[in-house]
């Protein structure tokens, strides 16, 4: 099975794809499931979940959180964890709700936690391939991962219809959420899909540093 463990829809205030589109263009790529990580809300996520049943795709509840330390993926959260907590409170926030804390891009400028504090804080699990960081970033992510003995998980970071599924997990076969997250935790996800290009790398930080703006220079 495929899951795009990492998306944006247009619930992100810098995601472009609705719910419907999403979801059709994901069974259009072959993937058996996704989860959708909006920033800091779970509204968008709630959205695709209603309507996933339609389209045979299995939808995992999650979000993408903006801690002080940079940003958390939450998997299986059903309360939204709120914004710019520290990565240790958002941490005890997410496993008190029974869910799975997973860091993604720890070596992203800007929104990127770094080693030091993923180590400090032993999460779950860790993203080691994002289609939106470049090969050298994946690749000191799956390191990292690795020398800490955790369990992997990869997904698009798409923003838009164009590049989601770029990046995914292929685990055995599981039928909901529950079983997807026991994959994950087992060791059995493994990372497949690719890293973005130099054109891609470009555009993105000229988009990064104009959205930034755009926001008063307030961190996504
Ligand atoms: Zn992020
Ligand atoms: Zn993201």
């Amino acid at each position: 099975m495929k899951l795009d463990m990492h998306l944006h829809s247009n619930y992100s205030t810098d995601g472009k794809a609705a719910p419907r589109q999403i979801l059709k263009e994901a069974r259009k790529l072959g993937l058996d499931g996704l989860c959708i990580t909006d920033h800091n809300t779970l509204k968008g996520n709630a959205e695709v979940r209603k309507i996933a049943a339609e389209f045979g795709i299995i939808v995992l509840r999650g979000m993408e959180i903006t801690s002080t330390d940079g940003h958390i993926l939450a998997i299986g959260i059903g309360e939204e964890v709120p914004r710019d907590l520290s990565a240790e409170e958002t941490l005890e926030n997410i496993r008190a709700q029974g869910g799975m804390a997973v860091i993604p891009h720890p070596y992203r400028n800007w929104s990127g936690l770094g080693w030091e504090c993923v180590r400090k804080i032993k999460p779950d699990a860790i993203e080691v391939l994002n289609s939106h960081s470049t090969k050298r970033e994946n690749a000191m992510a799956g390191k990292l991962c690795w020398e800490m003995g955790l369990p992997m998980t990869a997904g698009s970071d798409s923003h838009e219809l164009e590049s989601i599924g770029r990046a995914y997990i292929s685990i055995p076969d599981a039928t909901d959420e529950d079983g997807v997250l026991k994959a994950i935790r087992s060791g059995e996800a493994k990372a497949r899909g690719r890293s973005r290009n130099l054109i891609g790398t470009l555009k993105d930080r000229t988009l990064t540093v104009t959205q930034w703006m755009g926001r008063g220079f307030k961190k996504m």
